[in-house]
C-alpha cells in the first residue's frame, strides 16, 4: 500500500454536454492510448472522469499525462476494503507526511452504495479522530482545507485520494479538426500552434524554406520545434515547402517594398493547397498585431484575402512577454532563441510596406505564374513524421 496503483483522470466540464461527450471520451481515449502503453496502463471510463490503472510511478504518470490536453486534473487513488480500520490507516499514511506542515484538513466521504453500516458524516468524524489522535496536528478547515481527503465507497471498496495534479485543460486533440500552423523558427508560431491544440487542433505543419538562402540549420530548428508540438498530438506530419523559386522570382519582378505581402500571400496559397490535400479546416500563424511593420492591421488583411480557410491567430492581441511565458512554459523557448539565419536580408526590404493594399497586390501579382510557382514549390514538398516520444506508429491518429 505504499504507492497508488490508480488514477483519476478528469474531465473539468468542458463539452460534456449530451452526445458531445462520447465524442470527447474517445479523442481522450485516442490521444492517451500511446501514453498509457509506455507505462503498460489500462484505462476504464468512468462518469466525467477516466480511470487509469497502471503499476507506473506517479513520476511517470504524471510525465506521461504532461502532455495531454482536455484533462484537467489527475488525483492518484488509494483502494482498500470498505472496512473502517483498512481506511483509518491508508487515511493516516497519507497524512502523516503533513503532520506538522501547518496546513488545514478535512476528511470528505461519499458513500456511492450504502455497503457500510456507518453514514458519511459518521464515517468522516471516526477518521479525523483517528489522526487527530495519531498525531496530526493541523487544524480542521471543512470548506478550504489545503488538504481535503477524499474517501468514496462503492461496491469494489473505498477509494481515497487527498492530491489533484494541475494538468492542460482544454479540449483534447483530435483528427477530425486538423489545421495547418505555418510555422518559422521563431518564438511566436509554436506557441500559436500550442494554444490551438488547446482547444483540439490537430496540427500539420507547414514550413517554407528558401535554400540556399536559408541556412539548414534553419530547418532543423523548425523540425525540433515541430517535434515540441508532436509531443501533444500522436503524430505530426510537417510539410517542408520549398519556397526558392517564388522568392527569387517576387525580387526579380516585383517592387522590393512588397515583397514581405506578396511572399505572405504566396505561403497562404500554398498552404491552402496543402489543406485541400489533408482535408484540413484552417490555417494558424503567430502574427500579432504590430509586433513587427509586416503585421499591421491592413497587412494581415491583405495577406488573408483570398484565402479559402478561415486564418486563426490566437497570438493577436499578446504581449511579447507572455508570449515568451507560454513558450518557456511548452519547452520550446531554448530552441526558438537559438541563433540561426531564418530569413534572408535579400528579401527583406529596408522600407517594407506597412499598408498594403490588395489592388497594388493584385497589380504586382500579375507579373507571376501565380498557379506554376505554386505547382512546382508543392512538387518539392518533403514530408517530415513526427512522433512524440512514446512513438508507436501503429497507435498513431
Ligand atoms: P515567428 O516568431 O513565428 O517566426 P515572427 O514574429 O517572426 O513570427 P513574421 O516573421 O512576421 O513574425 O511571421 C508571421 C507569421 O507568418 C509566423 O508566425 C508564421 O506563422 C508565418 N511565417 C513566417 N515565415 C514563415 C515561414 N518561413 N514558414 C512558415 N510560416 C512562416
Ligand atoms: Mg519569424
Amino acid at each position: 500500500m505504499l504507492k497508488p496503483d490508480t488514477y483519476m483522470l478528469r474531465f473539468g466540464e468542458l463539452a460534456l454536454k449530451g452526445k458531445n461527450q462520447k465524442l470527447f471520451v474517445d479523442d481522450l481515449i485516442r490521444i492517451i492510448k500511446p501514453r498509457i502503453k509506455k507505462i503498460d496502463g489500462r484505462v476504464e471510463k468512468g462518469h466525467k472522469r477516466l480511470l487509469l490503472h497502471t503499476d507506473a510511478s506517479p513520476e511517470d504518470v504524471r510525465e506521461a499525462m504532461s502532455t495531454v490536453f482536455g484533462i484537467v486534473g489527475i488525483s492518484p487513488i488509494w483502494r482498500t476494503k470498505a472496512d473502517m480500520a483498512a481506511i483509518k490507516e491508508v487515511a493516516w499514511t497519507l497524512l502523516e507526511p503533513y503532520k506538522d506542515s501547518g496546513k488545514t484538513f478535512a476528511i470528505r466521504a461519499k458513500r456511492g452504495v450504502k455497503n457500510m453500516p456507518l453514514t458519511s458524516p459518521e464515517i468522516q468524524r471516526q477518521v479525523a479522530d483517528h489522526v487527530l489522535g495519531n498525531g496530526l496536528d493541523l487544524p480542521v478547515d471543512l470548506k478550504h482545507a489545503d488538504l481535503p481527503l477524499h474517501i468514496s465507497l462503492d461496491v469494489k471498496g473505498a477509494w481515497l485520494h487527498l492530491e489533484t495534479w494541475k494538468c492542460l485543460g482544454g479540449l483534447p486533440v483530435r483528427p477530425r479538426d486538423r489545421m495547418g500552423l505555418l510555422i518559422s523558427g521563431g518564438i511566436d508560431s509554436p506557441v500559436a500552434g500550442n494554444l490551438m491544440q488547446k482547444r483540439g487542433a490537430w496540427l500539420t505543419g507547414i514550413y517554407f524554406h528558401t535554400p540556399p538562402y536559408t541556412v539548414e540549420a534553419a530547418k532543423d530548428k523548425v523540425i525540433e520545434l515541430a517535434e515540441v508540438l508532436a509531443r501533444y498530438q500522436n503524430k505530426l506530419n510537417l510539410f517542408v515547402v520549398n519556397f526558392t523559386e517564388v522568392m527569387q522570382t517576387i525580387r526579380a519582378e516585383c517592387a522590393p517594398a512588397a515583397t514581405v505581402v506578396l511572399s505572405r500571400r504566396m505561403m497562404m496559397r500554398a498552404a491552402s493547397r496543402i489543406m485541400d490535400r489533408v482535408r484540413g479546416k484552417a490555417l494558424i500563424t503567430g502574427e500579432c498585431l504590430g509586433q513587427v511593420a509586416s503585421q499591421t492591421i491592413e497587412n494581415i488583411g491583405v495577406i488573408e484575402e483570398g484565402v479559402p480557410y478561415p486564418v486563426l491567430r490566437p497570438l493577436i492581441s499578446m504581449d511579447k512577454r507572455e508570449i515568451i511565458t507560454l513558450s518557456e512554459r511548452m519547452g520550446a523557448y531554448d530552441i526558438s532563441i537559438r541563433p540561426a539565419q531564418d530569413c534572408c536580408a535579400l528579401f527583406s526590404p529596408k522600407d517594407p510596406l506597412t499598408k498594403a493594399r490588395v489592388s497594388d497586390m493584385h497589380e504586382q501579382e500579375a507579373r507571376l505564374d501565380i498557379d506554376g510557382l505554386i505547382g512546382r514549390a508543392l512538387d518539392l514538398t518533403e514530408i517530415i513524421e513526427l512522433y512524440p516520444p512514446c512513438k508507436d506508429p501503429a497507435l498513431s491518429e
